[in-house]
């Protein structure tokens, strides 16, 4: 009979632990008026409850890119008056990695409702921006790397994650003097496949991971997606925010994605 009761209060109590991971603990969520959803994954600094840091897989933190997400936002609204949509992960890359399928993110069940929480926030604003902005929206997914620290790598699978945006104006919208790597480039930065690279391959170590592919426009429910990773220089340095911020507005300007 104890061993009864017992269960029935593990019972209701599960759910309510579950539910304590949800939103505000794990993520930062701000809806926008722009086209272009920032999602940024690894600079969490957050633990729940206490569960090991994972064993497999990267647990780095891509320091500062919190913070440049944050900036470039207000940096668009200065420029264009309307903001970017915001997911920001809160929660330590060391628990749960939202750049991975679900089999790979957490080693702890317990730590799921907090990857899907990201997620389904992250599909929500991907839905509300197909709805709002029929001609076309963005989804840039913020990363640093530090193996070439004075390098920004692009990552779409060689374009798939953006097809609907090669579709509508061809290879330039990723690569090329107009590109947003192109653009940044244009500001100095060594960006990787360079502008007057021959074909759209990525280097394999950034080529986009979970993200860009789960969003992506070669889905019928996705949108453009683009994975960039600054390097740690790069990140270090006090005009990224302006610059991106700069190179996004030009690219949404000349892709029909905001009047110029
Ligand atoms: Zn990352």
């Amino acid at each position: 009979m104890i061993r009864r009761h017992l269960l029935i209060l593990l019972a209701t109590l599960l759910p309510s632990l579950a539910a304590a991971y949800e939103a505000s603990a794990v993520l930062e969520a701000r809806a926008g008026s722009l086209p272009l959803l920032l999602t940024v994954p690894h600079d969490g600094n957050d633990f729940l409850g206490f569960h090991p840091s994972r064993t497999q897989g990267a647990t780095v933190r891509d320091v500062g890119t919190r913070d440049l997400a944050e900036r470039v936002a207000d940096l668009l609204q200065q420029q264009t008056g309307r903001r970017p949509y915001l997911v920001i992960a809160k929660v330590s890359r060391k628990q749960v990695d939202m750049n991975r399928p679900e089999s790979e993110a957490v080693e702890s069940g317990e730590l799921l409702p907090a990857y899907r929480a990201y997620h389904a926030q992250v599909a929500a604003y991907v839905a509300e921006l197909r709805e709002k902005f029929p001609g076309g929206a963005l989804l840039i997914d913020v990363h640093g790397q530090s193996g070439e620290p004075n390098t920004t790598f692009r990552g779409t699978r060689a374009g798939l994650t953006a097809s609907r945006l090669l579709g509508r104006f061809g290879p330039s919208a990723l690569q090329g003097a107009n590109s947003i790597t192109g653009l940044l480039a244009a500001r100095g930065y060594t960006v990787n496949p360079a502008p007057d690279a021959p074909d759209l391959r990525e280097d394999p170590r950034y080529a986009g991971g979970y993200t860009v592919f789960a969003y992506g426009s070669h889905r019928p429910e996705g949108i453009d997606a683009i994975q960039l990773e600054f390097g740690r220089q790069h990140r270090a340095s006090s005009r990224l925010a302006e610059d991106l911020a700069a190179a996004l507005s030009g690219f949404m300007a000349s892709h029909a994605l905001i009047a110029r």
